[in-house]
Protein backbone atom coordinates (compact mmCIF):
# COMPACT_ATOMS: atom_id res chain seq x y z
CA UNK A 1 0.00 0.00 0.00
CA UNK A 2 2.84 2.42 0.70
CA UNK A 3 4.36 4.16 -1.72
CA UNK A 4 1.38 3.63 -4.15
CA UNK A 5 -0.48 6.78 -5.10
CA UNK A 6 -4.04 5.67 -3.52
CA UNK A 7 -7.28 5.26 -5.25
CA UNK A 8 -8.81 7.87 -3.29
CA UNK A 9 -7.17 10.84 -1.99
CA UNK A 10 -9.12 12.89 0.91
CA UNK A 11 -6.96 16.00 1.17
CA UNK A 12 -7.55 18.53 4.10
CA UNK A 13 -11.27 18.10 3.31
CA UNK A 14 -14.00 20.07 5.63
CA UNK A 15 -17.63 20.28 5.07
CA UNK A 16 -19.98 23.63 6.21
CA UNK A 17 -23.04 23.78 5.46
CA UNK A 18 -24.39 27.20 5.00
CA UNK A 19 -22.71 30.31 5.20
CA UNK A 20 -19.33 29.54 4.87
CA UNK A 21 -17.95 31.22 7.95
CA UNK A 22 -20.90 31.32 10.50
CA UNK A 23 -22.33 27.71 9.06
CA UNK A 24 -22.78 24.65 10.45
CA UNK A 25 -19.03 22.87 10.22
CA UNK A 26 -20.37 19.39 10.41
CA UNK A 27 -17.22 17.84 8.82
CA UNK A 28 -13.62 19.79 9.96
CA UNK A 29 -10.83 18.39 8.71
CA UNK A 30 -10.81 14.80 6.95
CA UNK A 31 -7.38 12.87 5.59
CA UNK A 32 -7.44 9.95 4.09
CA UNK A 33 -5.70 7.89 1.55
CA UNK A 34 -7.76 4.95 0.32
CA UNK A 35 -5.91 1.94 -1.88
CA UNK A 36 -6.68 0.34 -4.88
CA UNK A 37 -9.03 -2.67 -4.26
CA UNK A 38 -9.36 -2.42 -0.27
CA UNK A 39 -12.28 -2.53 1.69
CA UNK A 40 -12.28 0.46 3.79
CA UNK A 41 -15.29 0.52 6.60
CA UNK A 42 -16.10 4.20 7.74
CA UNK A 43 -17.42 4.43 11.54
CA UNK A 44 -18.47 7.03 13.68
CA UNK A 45 -21.53 8.25 15.82
CA UNK A 46 -24.73 9.42 13.85
CA UNK A 47 -25.02 12.56 12.81
CA UNK A 48 -20.43 12.52 12.61
CA UNK A 49 -21.00 13.52 8.73
CA UNK A 50 -20.69 10.02 7.58
CA UNK A 51 -23.44 10.15 4.93
CA UNK A 52 -21.63 13.48 3.54
CA UNK A 53 -18.51 12.27 3.69
CA UNK A 54 -19.65 9.44 1.44
CA UNK A 55 -21.71 12.18 -1.00
CA UNK A 56 -18.40 14.01 -0.94
CA UNK A 57 -17.18 10.93 -2.72
CA UNK A 58 -20.21 10.18 -5.03
CA UNK A 59 -19.65 13.71 -6.26
CA UNK A 60 -23.43 14.47 -4.63
CA UNK A 61 -21.98 17.43 -2.56
CA UNK A 62 -18.95 19.29 -2.35
CA UNK A 63 -15.83 19.76 -0.36
CA UNK A 64 -15.83 23.17 1.49
CA UNK A 65 -12.53 22.88 1.83
CA UNK A 66 -9.58 20.16 0.55
CA UNK A 67 -10.16 18.17 -2.32
CA UNK A 68 -10.94 14.20 -2.68
CA UNK A 69 -9.33 12.76 -5.79
CA UNK A 70 -10.51 9.57 -7.46
CA UNK A 71 -8.09 7.91 -9.59
CA UNK A 72 -10.47 7.26 -13.04
CA UNK A 73 -7.71 4.18 -14.25
CA UNK A 74 -10.28 3.26 -16.87
CA UNK A 75 -12.65 5.08 -18.87
CA UNK A 76 -14.67 2.12 -20.00
CA UNK A 77 -16.00 1.81 -16.03
CA UNK A 78 -17.99 3.90 -14.44
CA UNK A 79 -15.67 5.99 -11.31
CA UNK A 80 -18.11 5.05 -8.73
CA UNK A 81 -21.32 3.22 -8.07
CA UNK A 82 -23.38 3.94 -4.85
CA UNK A 83 -25.52 2.19 -2.69
CA UNK A 84 -28.19 3.40 -0.19
CA UNK A 85 -29.43 2.09 3.19
CA UNK A 86 -32.91 2.67 1.96
CA UNK A 87 -34.50 1.12 -0.56
CA UNK A 88 -33.56 2.37 -4.24
CA UNK A 89 -35.56 0.11 -6.44
CA UNK A 90 -38.07 1.27 -9.10
CA UNK A 91 -41.43 -0.32 -8.20
CA UNK A 92 -43.11 -0.80 -11.56
CA UNK A 93 -39.95 -2.48 -12.79
CA UNK A 94 -38.99 -5.90 -12.56
CA UNK A 95 -36.39 -7.42 -10.53
CA UNK A 96 -34.40 -8.07 -13.80
CA UNK A 97 -34.88 -4.32 -15.27
CA UNK A 98 -34.15 -2.85 -12.11
CA UNK A 99 -30.66 -5.27 -12.05
CA UNK A 100 -30.05 -3.67 -15.60
CA UNK A 101 -31.01 -0.29 -14.93
CA UNK A 102 -27.52 1.23 -13.84
CA UNK A 103 -25.94 -0.13 -16.72
CA UNK A 104 -28.88 1.09 -19.01
CA UNK A 105 -29.09 4.75 -17.33
CA UNK A 106 -25.38 4.81 -17.94
CA UNK A 107 -25.53 4.44 -21.66
CA UNK A 108 -23.39 1.65 -21.76
CA UNK A 109 -25.72 -1.35 -22.48
CA UNK A 110 -23.89 -3.54 -24.85
CA UNK A 111 -27.10 -5.77 -25.38
CA UNK A 112 -26.41 -9.58 -24.86
CA UNK A 113 -23.12 -8.90 -23.60
CA UNK A 114 -24.59 -6.83 -20.95
CA UNK A 115 -27.66 -8.82 -20.36
CA UNK A 116 -25.12 -11.80 -19.66
CA UNK A 117 -23.86 -9.48 -16.68
CA UNK A 118 -26.90 -8.86 -15.20
CA UNK A 119 -27.62 -12.44 -15.24
CA UNK A 120 -24.49 -13.63 -13.70
CA UNK A 121 -25.30 -10.56 -10.54
CA UNK A 122 -28.70 -11.65 -10.46
CA UNK A 123 -27.66 -15.89 -10.09
CA UNK A 124 -24.50 -14.12 -7.73
CA UNK A 125 -27.15 -12.24 -5.49
CA UNK A 126 -29.60 -15.37 -5.83
CA UNK A 127 -32.35 -13.35 -7.58
CA UNK A 128 -32.17 -15.06 -11.00
CA UNK A 129 -35.70 -17.22 -10.34
CA UNK A 130 -37.12 -13.89 -8.96
CA UNK A 131 -36.58 -11.72 -12.23
CA UNK A 132 -39.82 -11.28 -13.04
CA UNK A 133 -41.15 -10.17 -9.70
CA UNK A 134 -41.34 -6.54 -8.62
CA UNK A 135 -39.46 -5.18 -5.68
CA UNK A 136 -42.43 -5.09 -3.49
CA UNK A 137 -42.57 -8.88 -3.61
CA UNK A 138 -38.85 -9.36 -1.97
CA UNK A 139 -38.06 -9.46 1.75
CA UNK A 140 -35.73 -6.06 2.49
CA UNK A 141 -32.42 -8.23 2.48
CA UNK A 142 -33.33 -9.04 -0.94
CA UNK A 143 -33.95 -5.51 -1.72
CA UNK A 144 -30.82 -4.80 -1.07
CA UNK A 145 -28.91 -7.69 -3.04
CA UNK A 146 -30.86 -6.48 -6.15
CA UNK A 147 -29.29 -2.90 -4.93
CA UNK A 148 -25.59 -4.93 -4.79
CA UNK A 149 -26.52 -6.47 -8.23
CA UNK A 150 -27.14 -3.47 -9.78
CA UNK A 151 -24.29 -1.90 -8.83
CA UNK A 152 -21.47 -4.64 -9.63
CA UNK A 153 -23.20 -4.89 -12.53
CA UNK A 154 -21.76 -1.60 -13.59
CA UNK A 155 -18.28 -2.78 -13.06
CA UNK A 156 -17.63 0.24 -10.88
CA UNK A 157 -13.95 1.10 -10.61
CA UNK A 158 -15.16 2.18 -6.15
CA UNK A 159 -18.14 0.96 -4.94
CA UNK A 160 -19.62 3.45 -2.03
CA UNK A 161 -22.26 2.04 0.44
CA UNK A 162 -23.73 3.98 2.91
CA UNK A 163 -25.02 1.72 5.85
CA UNK A 164 -26.30 -0.46 3.01
CA UNK A 165 -27.57 -3.17 5.71
CA UNK A 166 -28.89 -1.08 8.74
CA UNK A 167 -32.19 -2.14 8.15
CA UNK A 168 -31.60 -5.57 8.49
CA UNK A 169 -32.17 -7.97 11.13
CA UNK A 170 -28.49 -9.14 12.57
CA UNK A 171 -28.63 -12.51 11.05
CA UNK A 172 -29.83 -11.37 8.05
CA UNK A 173 -26.64 -8.61 8.25
CA UNK A 174 -24.27 -11.35 8.84
CA UNK A 175 -25.61 -13.13 5.85
CA UNK A 176 -25.48 -9.81 3.50
CA UNK A 177 -21.65 -9.11 4.92
CA UNK A 178 -20.49 -12.53 4.07
CA UNK A 179 -22.12 -12.54 0.44
CA UNK A 180 -20.64 -8.70 -0.29
CA UNK A 181 -17.43 -10.30 1.23
CA UNK A 182 -17.20 -13.07 -1.32
CA UNK A 183 -18.35 -10.63 -4.67
CA UNK A 184 -15.34 -8.13 -3.44
CA UNK A 185 -12.94 -11.02 -3.27
CA UNK A 186 -13.55 -12.25 -7.03
CA UNK A 187 -13.91 -8.41 -8.34
CA UNK A 188 -11.63 -6.35 -6.12
CA UNK A 189 -12.83 -2.96 -6.73
CA UNK A 190 -12.29 -0.41 -4.29
CA UNK A 191 -15.41 -0.45 -1.79
CA UNK A 192 -16.27 2.81 0.50
CA UNK A 193 -18.37 1.07 3.18
CA UNK A 194 -20.25 3.34 6.23
CA UNK A 195 -21.59 1.52 8.97
CA UNK A 196 -22.09 2.60 13.06
CA UNK A 197 -22.05 -1.19 13.37
CA UNK A 198 -18.72 -2.02 14.54
CA UNK A 199 -18.85 -5.53 14.59
CA UNK A 200 -19.53 -5.18 10.75
CA UNK A 201 -16.68 -2.81 10.19
CA UNK A 202 -14.86 -5.73 12.04
CA UNK A 203 -16.13 -8.77 9.83
CA UNK A 204 -15.61 -7.46 6.35
CA UNK A 205 -13.16 -4.27 6.11
CA UNK A 206 -9.50 -4.24 5.63
CA UNK A 207 -9.35 -0.82 7.48
CA UNK A 208 -11.17 0.19 10.00
CA UNK A 209 -11.35 4.38 10.07
CA UNK A 210 -12.63 5.65 13.14
CA UNK A 211 -14.19 9.04 12.81
CA UNK A 212 -14.85 11.53 15.65
CA UNK A 213 -17.98 12.90 17.02
CA UNK A 214 -18.88 16.44 14.95
CA UNK A 215 -16.59 18.60 14.08
CA UNK A 216 -15.54 15.17 12.42
CA UNK A 217 -12.03 14.62 12.26
CA UNK A 218 -10.34 11.11 11.70
CA UNK A 219 -9.72 9.38 15.23
CA UNK A 220 -8.18 6.15 14.21
CA UNK A 221 -7.40 3.64 11.57
CA UNK A 222 -6.93 -0.14 12.26
CA UNK A 223 -5.47 -2.72 9.97
CA UNK A 224 -7.46 -6.13 9.90
CA UNK A 225 -5.85 -8.62 8.25
CA UNK A 226 -7.67 -12.09 9.35
CA UNK A 227 -9.12 -13.96 6.78
CA UNK A 228 -12.58 -13.90 5.62
CA UNK A 229 -15.28 -15.00 6.39
CA UNK A 230 -14.10 -13.95 9.97
CA UNK A 231 -14.76 -15.59 13.86
CA UNK A 232 -16.17 -12.53 15.32
CA UNK A 233 -15.33 -14.44 18.39
CA UNK A 234 -11.59 -14.59 17.70
CA UNK A 235 -9.56 -13.42 20.35
CA UNK A 236 -7.59 -10.85 18.47
CA UNK A 237 -10.81 -9.09 16.86
CA UNK A 238 -12.17 -9.56 20.80
CA UNK A 239 -8.62 -7.01 21.72
CA UNK A 240 -9.37 -5.16 18.73
CA UNK A 241 -13.27 -4.13 19.56
CA UNK A 242 -12.36 -3.83 23.29
CA UNK A 243 -9.09 -1.20 22.36
CA UNK A 244 -12.13 0.64 19.82
CA UNK A 245 -14.61 0.42 22.29
CA UNK A 246 -12.49 2.12 24.88
CA UNK A 247 -11.46 4.70 22.11
CA UNK A 248 -14.91 5.55 21.36
CA UNK A 249 -16.25 5.59 25.09
CA UNK A 250 -14.44 9.27 25.68
CA UNK A 251 -15.86 10.83 22.63
CA UNK A 252 -19.29 9.50 21.93
CA UNK A 253 -20.11 7.71 25.30
CA UNK A 254 -23.50 9.44 25.72
CA UNK A 255 -24.16 8.56 21.80
CA UNK A 256 -25.97 5.30 21.36
CA UNK A 257 -24.81 5.44 17.57
CA UNK A 258 -21.35 3.48 17.68
CA UNK A 259 -22.41 0.95 19.54
CA UNK A 260 -21.68 -2.95 18.46
CA UNK A 261 -23.89 -5.86 19.00
CA UNK A 262 -21.17 -7.58 21.55
P1 LIG B 1 -24.21 10.63 9.51
O1 LIG B 1 -24.38 10.01 8.16
O2 LIG B 1 -22.86 10.37 10.11
O3 LIG B 1 -25.30 10.24 10.47
P2 LIG B 1 -24.72 13.11 8.07
O4 LIG B 1 -23.60 13.19 7.11
O5 LIG B 1 -26.04 12.69 7.56
O6 LIG B 1 -24.29 12.22 9.33
O7 LIG B 1 -24.90 14.53 8.75
C1 LIG B 1 -23.84 15.19 9.42
C2 LIG B 1 -24.35 16.49 10.02
O8 LIG B 1 -24.58 17.42 8.97
C3 LIG B 1 -25.66 16.33 10.76
O9 LIG B 1 -25.63 17.16 11.89
C4 LIG B 1 -26.69 16.80 9.77
O10 LIG B 1 -27.82 17.32 10.41
C5 LIG B 1 -25.93 17.85 8.99
N1 LIG B 1 -26.36 17.96 7.58
C6 LIG B 1 -26.35 16.97 6.65
N2 LIG B 1 -26.79 17.40 5.46
C7 LIG B 1 -27.10 18.72 5.64
C8 LIG B 1 -27.60 19.77 4.78
N3 LIG B 1 -27.87 19.55 3.48
N4 LIG B 1 -27.78 20.98 5.33
C9 LIG B 1 -27.49 21.24 6.62
N5 LIG B 1 -27.02 20.32 7.49
C10 LIG B 1 -26.82 19.07 7.01
MG1 LIG C 1 -25.77 8.62 7.42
Amino acid sequence: MTGKAGKIEVDGVAKVFGDPQRGFRAIDKVDLTIADGEFICIVGPSGCGKSTLIRMFAGLEHPSEGQIRIAHDNPDRPVTAMIFQQESAFPWLTVADNAAYGLRASGTWKGAESQERVDYFLQKTGLYSFRDFRPDQLSGGMKQRLSIARAFATNPEVLLMDEPFAALDEQNKLIMQEELATLWEEFRSTVVFITHDLDEALNIGDRIVLLTRKPTTVQRIIELDQQRPRDLNDPELDRIRADLHATIGTDAEDDPGVASSK
